[in-house]
């Protein structure tokens, strides 16, 4: 069996979006080809971390996976509602929640391609609406 994957998934650990987040990578057929490296807040833990090791612990996780299985391309992965920035309700409108996520991954990924070469940073934005529905966008 080959030991090596294209990609390492950086999302939150928020439960309500990780059965969706299997189905969004397998659609595009990166099931069995992903490391995963799940921590609340995703790209806040490099552009305004709870923690200074937070940050290390984050860009030592994708060090090792492109050491150990020569993954190239990073999908960064934040969602609306997330517990680590207070949720929506911490924020006066969901443009202005939206623009904070856009920026923290914009952050996160120009710090991530600096910091690891020879990788890419695929930037996704996730929603659950009212019911649980969840749904994925993709950020130029
Ligand atoms: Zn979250």
């Amino acid at each position: 069996m080959k030991h090596t994957c294209s990609t390492l998934v950086l999302h939150c650990m928020d439960f309500r979006f990780i059965a969706d987040i299997d189905m969004f990578l397998e659609s595009l057929e990166l099931k069995g080809d992903h490391d995963v490296v799940s921590i609340a807040g995703a790209a806040k833990n490099i552009a305004d971390p709870y923690d200074e090791h937070d940050t290390e612990l984050v860009y030592r996780q994708i060090e090792i996976s492109k050491k150990l299985h020569g993954m190239t391309q990073v999908i960064l992965m934040n969602h609306m509602d997330c517990g680590a920035y207070g949720g929506s309700k911490a924020f006066t409108s969901k443009d202005e929640e939206r623009a904070r996520q856009l920026k923290d991954m914009d952050h996160a990924a120009s710090h991530i391609v600096k910091r690891i070469e020879g990788v890419t940073v695929v930037k996704v934005l996730a929603r659950i609406d009212d019911v649980g529905k969840v749904d994925f966008e993709k950020i130029a």
